[in-house]
Formats: C-alpha cells, structure tokens, sequence
C-alpha cells in the first residue's frame, strides 16, 4: 500500500527555504528567515523538521560549524567547500570523470559512498581579502 507523505505548511515552507538558498543555513537562519511569514513558529519547531527530513533523506546536515549544525537540501551529488574562517559553506560541482572514480572505487570496496559526504576546508574570497588587508 502506497504511504503519502503528508507534510504541514511549516514543514514545506521549511523545505522549501532550504531548497531555495545555497547558504546551508543553520535552524537558527532558517527561523530568523521565516518568523516574519509564520509568527507562531518556534526555533524547536524547525530544528525537529530538519532534523525529520535528514532521516529521511530529503535533507542532509554538511558539519557543525561555530557549535551550529548546518543543513543543504538534497539535489544532486555534490561536494563542500568550507571556510574556516568564517564558516561559509559553498557547493562544489563533481565532474563525471570525478564521479565515475566514485563508482568504481564502489565496486573495486563494495562500499557506498555517501553522495554528500566530500569536503574541502579553506578561505573564502572574504576570508583572503580580509588576511590580505592586515
Ligand atoms: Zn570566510
Ligand atoms: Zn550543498
């Protein structure tokens, strides 16, 4: 028997907020940006969804960062780049020649790799700027 999901308005709009930014918002961010639509909304609320949606793969949390987890809708595999001066988290595009090693390094360990689990640490264009000035 088929099972339909049923989400609440705040649920989707919670989704759909982090669909529609590249930010990787933390439930903080998400709560600040959609109080002013959803007044009744609570900072638990969101942390419990998003935290519903990573179990069930509809979202992913990419690290703590600042004692704050952060959180990317699920798309397409994709790898992190992470400032660690200022906890920025920006998307990295894997090629398919980068993607068919993934695969057969899956085949060669009989191991799946987790399509979101790739990071990078580093210094945003901000972050060098900034260094770059003192
Ligand atoms: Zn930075
Ligand atoms: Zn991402």
């Amino acid at each position: 028997m088929a099972i339909t999901r049923r989400y609440s308005k705040k649920r989707e709009a919670i989704y759909n907020a982090l669909a529609a930014t590249c930010e990787h918002p933390s439930a903080e961010c998400l709560y600040q940006k959609l109080k002013p639509e959803y007044p009744d909304l609570s900072l638990a609320t969101v942390y419990r969804n998003l935290k519903e949606m990573v179990a069930m793969g509809d979202a992913i949390c990419v690290g703590t960062i600042d004692g704050k987890e952060r959180f990317d809708a699920c798309s397409h595999p994709h790898a992190h780049l992470m400032c660690r001066g200022c906890g920025t988290v920006l998307d990295m595009e894997l090629g398919s020649a980068w993607l068919a090693h993934c695969r057969e390094t899956e085949d060669k360990h009989t191991f799946a790799i987790d399509p979101y689990g790739l990071h990078f640490t580093g210094l945003c264009r901000q972050c060098m700027e900034a260094a770059q000035a003192n």
